[in-house]
């Protein structure tokens, strides 16, 4: 147990962060040093157990019906839904519980009307699943503007508003890079938005986990994100949107209130946007990941994994060949932290990491490819994400294997 007690950090912090008892309610940490969070993370033991509640005791479909059990999963099922919307400010709006941040994005793709002609802007950090549904709506004559990011990796603000254009009817754009672990400026890209009557797409599936969200602050119209990065089930992600303003793109059971011969009237609220019937169990653990979550404060979690990204930025540079792709920011960043080793290729890292450490990270194009080529990294990168379970020997342990290697 002591080789994960992190004495310098509760040494010299005074942040009430208990990693041990936080680290005992992940069994699956085992002996195994997992730093690829930011393709998915695991669940605490409080999140499988909301899940198997549902199982064991009340498990029936949602919003039909009147028996005793249909209305206890009702209950919670829509109580998650108002967990998450507080949890990320968004009780004004609207919030759906989807797969996950690709089926969220494709949900407002498909679900706004468009014109030949209107133009959809983005940025070079992005990853496919912000990009290609925009792409896509080429099919309706609609055209796709990519912006630049400057030397800290920040979208560049001058060029979006340049770009922006009278047929300009949406900006995307990450909250957080899954590459580059930068923070973008999400609430001055949103004030210059507005100003132009654009509205805005937030990608916050790698922002969600780390940082404290508040979508009313940011004042975004669409914010998605993925459950299963922050510590929920897989196959639950979430759609909040300022109003409910786009078409849904599912029809079918459960999202009507009423159906005629010849047409129907939808359910209002996240209703209109669930149909059929819906991961009702990982809903429900979605729901016990943001208490989970809350409990600790985001601004806990933001604070301590920032030590740690502290630490292996400051260790991995002062290897040689080691070149990094990191914000120097610490307030602008999260714990991504990509790297490459001259004359080594990113897998062979990730792999001999696995083999001699039991290393468990993430290596290549990381879902970015146009910001693979953007940055000339035809082998793209190795890439270690940091999540609230991890510790500072887990990341010591990481910059001397990445040195063992090297040498
Ligand atoms: N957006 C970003 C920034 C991501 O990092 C990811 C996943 O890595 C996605 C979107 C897609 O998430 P999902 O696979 O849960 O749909």
């Amino acid at each position: 147990e002591n080789i994960f007690q992190n004495k310098e950090f509760s040494a010299d912090s005074d942040l009430n962060y208990d990693i041990l008892k936080i680290r005992d309610d992940f069994s699956i940490l085992g002996d195994v040093i997992y730093l690829d969070n930011a393709a998915t993370g695991f669940s605490p033991q409080q999140v499988i157990d909301a899940m198997v509640d549902f199982e064991h005791n009340y498990r029936s479909n949602v919003g039909r019906g009147v028996h005793s059990l249909t209305q206890i999963a009702s209950q919670k099922y829509w109580h998650a839904h108002e967990k998450v919307s507080r949890f990320i400010g968004g009780e004004k709006g609207v919030t759906v519980f989807t797969k996950n941040t690709t089926e969220a994005i494709n949900m407002v793709a498909m679900g706004l009307s468009w014109k030949p002609g209107d133009r959809v802007i983005t940025t070079v950090l992005e990853h496919h699943s912000n990009l290609l549904p925009w792409r896509a709506l080429s099919k309706y004559g609609v055209e796709v503007d990519v912006i630049g990011i400057d030397s800290s990796y920040m979208p560049n603000l001058k060029e979006l508003e340049e770009k922006i254009t009278p047929f300009t009817r949406l900006v995307a754009v990450t909250h957080a890079s899954n590459v580059l672990g930068v923070v973008t400026p999400v609430k001055e890209i949103s004030e210059i938005c507005h100003k132009h009557g654009v509205k805005l797409l937030v990608d916050g599936a790698q922002s969600v986990p780390h940082i404290p969200v508040n979508v009313a602050e940011i004042g975004c119209d669409y914010f998605v994100f993925s459950g299963h990065k922050m510590l929920g089930p897989t196959g639950t992600g979430v759609l909040w949107m300022k109003e409910a303003d786009i078409e849904p793109l599912f029809l079918g059971g459960g999202m009507v209130e009423s159906v005629t011969a010849d047409g129907f009237t939808p359910e209002t609220g996240y209703r209109k946007y669930e149909a059929g019937t819906s991961n009702i169990a990982g809903g429900i653990g979605l729901g016990a990941a943001v208490d989970y979550l809350t409990k600790i404060g985001m601004e806990n979690i933001f604070e301590y994994e920032e030590t740690l990204t502290k630490r292996l930025i400051d260790g991995l540079s002062e290897i040689q060949g080691v070149q990094l792709y990191v914000n120097p920011n610490p307030k602008k960043r999260i714990g991504v932290v990509s790297f490459t080793v001259e004359g080594i290729n990113s897998h062979e890292i990730a792999q001999m990491l696995d083999e001699t450490s039991d290393i468990m990270l993430r290596s290549g194009k990381h879902c970015c490819h146009p910001l693979m080529d953007f940055l000339g990294l035809k082998d793209g990168t190795v890439r270690a994400s940091i999540g609230l379970y991890n510790t500072m020997h887990e990341i010591d342990l990481l910059i001397a294997s990445v040195e063992e290697i090297v040498r």
